[in-house]
């Protein structure tokens, strides 16, 4: 089974290296690859730039053997779209089983996604319930949710979704981002390496170390 955890990353912080870590113990797997979205296409404009998310998501994933940073999305002179990176590694592993991880809120936004039908005829999905997440049978998504959803484990190579029931942690990027601007404490929501990257480079309006 392959499995790749997608994000903005601006910063990557601890809860998405709890999350990952929590899919890794839950599905067995040895590794999950931490795709950059170097240039989201659904949102708004990132605070640090691809280089440095990718620069400290490597420093995020050195602390853990089992996360491996991956770079495919940002060789593109393009929107970071899911679907082309699904059909690209599914074209790289064939009928191998595939996991999309993303958190709740991602999920309930789904629909939003740039060719989303596809999506679901690609990969599984593993959902991880982010505390004051939206519910999981929120609209749209019910219908969807009822057709493809399982219980317990994944046992096709696309087409599911797992609900993983695992506490998950109370932090976002956005806050991490705030509290930064804002000149709050932010240590203890980041990995030490990544808080001293974003001192050494001032960014988030962080005042620089250099
Ligand atoms: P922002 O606050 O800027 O929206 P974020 O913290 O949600 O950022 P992203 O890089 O956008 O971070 O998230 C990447 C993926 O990780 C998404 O699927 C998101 O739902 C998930 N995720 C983010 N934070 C957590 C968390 N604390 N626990 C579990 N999953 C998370």
């Amino acid at each position: 089974m392959i499995a790749l955890f997608g994000g903005t990353f601006d910063p990557v912080h601890r809860g998405h290296l709890h999350g990952a870590a929590t899919v890794c113990e839950a599905l067995g797997l040895e590794a999950i690859s931490m795709v950059l979205s170097a240039r989201p296409g659904h949102r708004a404009s990132p605070g640090a730039s691809a280089e440095h998310r990718w620069e400290m998501l490597c420093l995020a994933c050195a602390d853990d053997g089992r996360l491996v940073p991956d770079d495919r999305e940002l060789h593109r002179d393009r929107p970071s779209y899911t679907v082309e990176t699904l059909l690209e590694v599914r074209g790289e592993i064939g009928d191998e089983s595939l996991v999309w991880v993303l958190g709740s809120d991602a999920y309930a936004d789904l629909t939003s996604w740039h060719r989303w039908g596809e999506v679901l005829d690609l990969t599984n999905l593993v959902v991880l319930e982010r505390p004051g997440g939206p519910s999981r049978w929120a609209p749209p998504l019910d219908g969807i949710s009822r057709r493809h959803r399982v219980e317990g484990m994944l046992d096709a190579p696309w087409g599911q979704i797992l609900f993983l029931k695992a506490p998950m942690q109370e932090v976002s990027a956005s806050e991490i981002r705030a509290a930064i601007a804002g000149g709050r404490p932010v240590a203890h929501l980041l990995p030490e390496r990544v808080a001293t990257y974003i001192s050494r480079h001032g960014l988030y309006g962080a005042p620089s170390d250099s």
